[in-house]
């Protein structure tokens, strides 16, 4: 029997027209742009019903409540589908691939976020074939997880990261192997196993948490961050040069963190580097971070550190929990 994947369009390029501000998205168009793609009727491909949500959105116009409304729409269905494709804009789709992948609570199906870079109505669009074989990728349910599919790599969701603005080969997961790369092909690769929790299939939907995301650069003014970190801010991610350090002259920032900490924000120190680790406490110029009361983000990418601070929060943890709960691997979303 032919499997059944349900496709969900919540914006981006793959389904925007022109107009004289630029791309845009368009209710009730790609369905009929769709129905010309005679490859979408080849044997090869699995059964699928098309679900527009409304209003479409540039992804860029996102935020929690959008991937709460895709997670409701997923979750709607979940039971009657044996596969899912999300079509979303490229530009937070790493977010939105992060969010679900905590959300989606003992998920046992794929979800494959894919879009393109040149919408489907363009000739050169790369729309078809990150359709296609995110259809067949979803068929074949080698990764029940969420994931992203984009110019021939299939990346976790939770890894994975916007990498050019204009290439085809957009997006990449530095840290965490490829789980396919569709050549002439789709050649499953092996991957690091996500911890399985052994749980019935739930949506989390998340809560409005005020996060913030913090970068370090060279000669930054600490009085701005000393308005910035706040007790309003519930979490913090501090993006520090390499593997976690933070200019230490003038000890300016340090008492800035603790004071942020004690007031209960939980402060997670990631890289700027998309490759590599933090590790706290390697050099001078990153163990007091630690001593401050700040957790390491470990290999984990911005738009994960960012995702799984809002989940731990709306899960009701208290500051020591999610401390910990930081650290650990939940969705394969850090390597130790
Ligand atoms: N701004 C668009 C979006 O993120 C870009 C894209 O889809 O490629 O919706």
């Amino acid at each position: 029997m032919k499997k059944k994947i349900c496709l969900l369009h919540t914006g981006g390029t793959i389904g925007m027209i022109r107009s004289s501000q630029g791309y845009l998205p368009k209710e009730h168009y790609l369905e009929t742009v769709l129905n010309t793609i005679e490859d979408l009727k080849n044997e090869a491909m699995p059964d699928f019903d098309f679900f527009e949500m409304s209003p479409l959105l540039d992804s860029s116009d996102m935020a929690f409540e959008d991937w709460n409304r895709i997670g409701y729409e997923l979750s709607l269905r979940y039971n009657d589908y044996d596969g899912f494709v999300v079509l979303h804009g490229t530009d937070t789709m790493a977010y939105t691939a992060s969010a679900l992948s905590f959300m989606l609570e003992g998920l046992n199906k794929p979800v494959i976020l894919t879009g393109s870079q040149i919408p489907l109505c363009e000739v050169r669009s790369d729309g078809r074939d990150n359709l296609v074989t995110s259809l067949l990728i979803a068929q074949d349910a080698k990764y029940p997880e969420v994931c992203l599919y984009f110019g021939g790599r299939l990346l976790r969701g939770n890894r994975a990261t916007k990498m050019s603005a204009d290439g085809l080969l957009a997006f990449d997961s530095p840290n965490c192997p490829h789980l396919a790369e569709a050549g002439i092909e789709i050649r499953y690769l092996p991957a690091p196993k996500t911890p399985k929790a052994e749980r019935d299939f739930k949506l989390c939907p998340l809560e409005n948490v005020p996060i913030g995301v913090l970068k370090v650069f060279p000669g930054i003014s600490f009085p701005i961050f000393d308005k910035l970190m706040t007790e309003k801010l519930r979490g913090i991610v501090l993006e520090t040069f390499g593997a976690g350090n933070i200019p230490n002259e003038g000890n300016a920032l340090l008492p800035i963190i603790k004071r942020a900490f004690e007031a209960g924000s939980v402060i997670c120190v990631s890289s700027q580097c998309p490759q590599g680790t933090v590790s706290l406490g390697a050099y001078k110029t990153s163990s007091p971070l630690k001593e401050a009361g700040a957790v390491s983000a470990f290999d984990m990418t911005t738009e994960a550190c960012v995702a799984k601070l809002y989940y731990l929060f709306s899960k009701g943890y208290n500051k020591e929990e999610i401390k910990h709960l930081m650290e650990e691997n939940l969705r394969g979303e850090l390597t130790h």
